[in-house]
């Protein structure tokens, strides 16, 4: 029934990646989508070189702004989402099972070169610091890299150098304390002066970041310095002829990249059942290189999906307080304020009623929200950003977390064993984020999490009160994301009319 998505010509070959994928969507469903989204996002994308029959031609290209998040410059890819831990389960069958590159056209489409001079302002600039710091000729530079279960101490013994030096280097600062994480296969550069005593160290961390150690006047100077990344825009189309995966990996788009792009449609499209042939979808993201090679797929920083004729935006946008979200072109944010349901894989066991029988109180009640049948210590989720109002111990709730969002609306979570660590009074939540863990404090005859949801103080039911919809942006936010989304919005309409001309031949 669900199986568009998957309906291929290569069905065997993708049955393992469709159980996966479906996998995902149960956690996009779920309610996790917007928690994994957040995370994801900050994460970097992994990439894979598929050659694909992307549009190849250069467009003119938003000018290099502020949608370009500054933090994802050094950022080290984490391995801990879930959503990233989806992407390399995916990675592996696909490996062998890879569709063939219809086309030999390139993926990418790379940044005129004014405009890469822009993107990288200053790519050699940190490197004549190593230079400049010492004459160079008098310096003897010798080279180690670490190997595995390899001590700096040991290091330091081969180099003829003493423990209490070293000792002398890690506790000069925190920084230089640093020195003390290696890795097999990284690099350090000693530098010796003519009487051999070191002047210098160099701990090369990655292609991107190293620690430098100086000796000065006043003991050991520490410096960690980042290569800047040069970043490019590339952008890939395609029209679903099979299903998202397989005409994304057409189009030129990664497995991570193809699952950014239905978490970022996730409100708008289930991508189950909804996705038709002859939808489309046009992705602008950025790509990052390092001396010309390049390290990894950036951000999706927009893209547009059209589903059975409807065309869904999205933009990413910092605002003005650093938060990175997406954005439709209007400015309303495409996530929701609020996900249905706070725990996953949960049973609904008692739902919203006037009035019903309590089965602790022996009485007839009313029940003015919804219960989840969950085991006990299954995380509880804020279902919106919003403050704790209320932790702590409330009567029949037992123990209770109230949240605020905005001036309006209040959630309410009760019989919970546990709360989450560091949850207080007057903190900021963000939707999706554990709050506390599903028990049975209070007035409860099992394991199961009390959900209310008031509007104005009023309770009403959680499972089919219409949910405001979207965040939009404030008014005084909204002319700053109109001038720096505008250049991307125009470049979705120009890929999106290319590929009308093209499908229409
Ligand atoms: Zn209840």
């Amino acid at each position: 029934m669900q199986d568009y998505i998957f309906n291929s010509r290569r069905q065997a070959a993708h049955r393992r990646r469709k159980l996966l994928f479906r996998l995902f969507l149960l956690v996009l469903v779920a309610g996790a989508g917007a928690m994994l989204a957040e995370r994801y996002l900050n994460n970097s994308t992994q990439h894979r070189g598929d050659s694909s029959r992307a549009n190849g031609d250069l467009l003119p290209l938003p000018p290099i702004n502020d949608t370009l998040p500054a933090q994802s410059q050094t950022q080290p890819a984490e391995a801990d989402s879930p959503a990233q831990g989806i992407a390399q389960a995916i990675q592996e069958p696909s490996a062998v099972e890879q569709p063939e590159p219809p086309s030999s056209q390139p993926a990418i489409t790379e940044l005129p070169a004014d405009a890469q001079a822009e993107a990288a302002p200053s790519a050699s600039a940190p490197d004549t610091a190593v230079q400049t710091k010492e004459p160079q000729d008098t310096l003897r530079w010798v080279e180690h890299t670490v190997e595995k279960g390899q001590a700096l101490a040991s290091i330091f013994k081969q180099q003829g150098l003493s423990p209490t030096l070293l000792d002398k280097i890690v506790t000069s600062s925190p920084q230089a304390k640093t020195l003390a994480r290696i890795h097999p296969g990284q690099k350090l550069r000693f530098a010796f002066d003519t009487e051999d005593t070191l002047q210098q160290l160099i701990l090369e961390r990655s292609r991107i970041t190293r620690l430098e150690i100086s000796r000065t006047e006043n003991g050991f100077l520490a410096k960690e310095i980042s290569r800047p990344v040069e970043k490019r825009f590339a952008n890939a189309t395609g029209i679903i002829e099979s299903s998202l995966f397989v005409d994304g990996q057409k189009a030129g788009l990664s497995d991570a990249q193809i699952m950014e792009l239905a978490q970022i449609f996730g409100w708008d499209i289930d991508f189950a059942l909804e996705i038709r042939e002859g939808d489309q979808f046009h992705v602008i993201f950025e790509e990052q290189y390092l001396d010309g090679e390049k390290l990894k797929n950036g951000p999706i920083l927009a893209a547009e999906f059209v589903n059975r004729g409807n065309i869904y935006k999205a933009v990413r946008y910092t605002d003005e307080v650093g938060d990175t979200a997406y954005y439709d072109a209007e400015g309303h944010a495409k996530r929701r304020a609020f996900i249905r349901t706070p725990v996953k894989f949960a049973r609904i066991s008692s739902r919203f009623t006037r009035k019903r029988w309590h089965p602790v109180l022996k009485r007839w009640r009313s029940h003015k929200g919804v219960d989840y049948a969950a085991p006990t210590g299954t995380p509880v989720k804020a279902t919106g950003n919003g403050k704790v109002v209320f932790r702590g111990k409330k009567g029949g709730y037992g123990n209770a977390v109230f949240l605020r969002h905005g001036g309006k609306y209040t959630t309410v979570y009760g019989h919970l064993s546990r709360f989450a660590k560091g949850l207080r009074n007057g903190k900021a939540v963000k939707q999706g984020q554990v709050i506390g863990y599903v028990g049975s404090t209070g007035l409860a005859s099992g394991p199961h999490l009390h959900y209310e949801f008031r509007v104005n103080g009023v309770h009403r039911n959680p499972l089919t009160i219409k949910l405001p919809k979207t965040v939009r942006l404030a008014k005084n936010e909204l002319s700053r994301f109109r001038k720096l989304t505008a250049p991307l919005v125009a470049q979705l309409d120009e890929l999106r009319a290319k590929t009308m001309v093209a499908s229409a031949r």
